[in-house]
């Protein structure tokens, strides 16, 4: 099996000014590329070869997990944003909101400090436990909540290369425009 990036379901300059054209040309066209590319070359002849992704995110380490869930981790993350996004939750997933944080503003909060400070790369999840209850935890490089059994609903990259070309060190100005763009149809639906 040989993977591909996926398209995009915008224009590259759709996402401005929160993300700009240069950043998603760099962030999906090398970065998201390269790990595609990476994987495409590390699985031929051994047990991955056969398997899907998450397949692969649950089994593997060293360089076959780490380019595997990173190519995971950018196809969510790339997925979840739309030039019409912002807005709030809705329906059953805003009353899990409610249930496990209180409100979608304690949500924003909690999630948005999860992510300016996680130390180095990695990414800041909104996840969902067994029992229905939501979740945020922070994961180091290419972590990915599926190898815990938690299911991902949405995903903040706070790699230098997410917010650089746009915010240089500001990472905290990355984060509150990330919540203008996201597609909460599509995040919703995940839950
Ligand atoms: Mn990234």
């Amino acid at each position: 099996m040989s993977f591909e990036l996926p398209q995009l379901p915008y224009a590259l300059d759709a996402l401005a000014p929160a993300i700009s054209k240069k950043t998603l040309e760099f962030h999906y066209g090398k970065h998201h590329q390269a790990y595609v590319n990476n994987l495409n070359g590390l699985i031929p002849g051994t047990p991955y070869e056969q398997m899907s992704l998450e397949e692969i995110i649950k089994s593997a380490e060293g360089g076959i997990f780490n380019n595997a869930a990173q190519i995971w981790n950018h196809s969510f993350y790339f997925s979840s944003f739309s030039p019409q996004g912002g807005g709030e939750p809705e329906g059953l997933f805003l009353t899990a909101i409610q249930q496990s944080f209180g409100s979608y503003a304690e949500l924003k909060d909690q999630f948005s400090k999860a992510a300016a400070s996680l130390f180095g790369s990695g990414w800041a999840w909104l996840v969902r436990k067994n029992n229905g209850a939501l979740k945020i935890i922070q994961g180091s490089n290419a972590e990915n909540p599926l190898r815990e059994g938690l299911v991902p609903i949405l995903t903040c990259d706070v790699w230098e290369h997410a917010y650089y070309l746009d915010y240089q060190n500001r990472r905290p100005d990355y984060i509150k425009a990330f919540w203008d763009i996201i597609d909460w149809k599509v995040v919703g639906k995940r839950f």
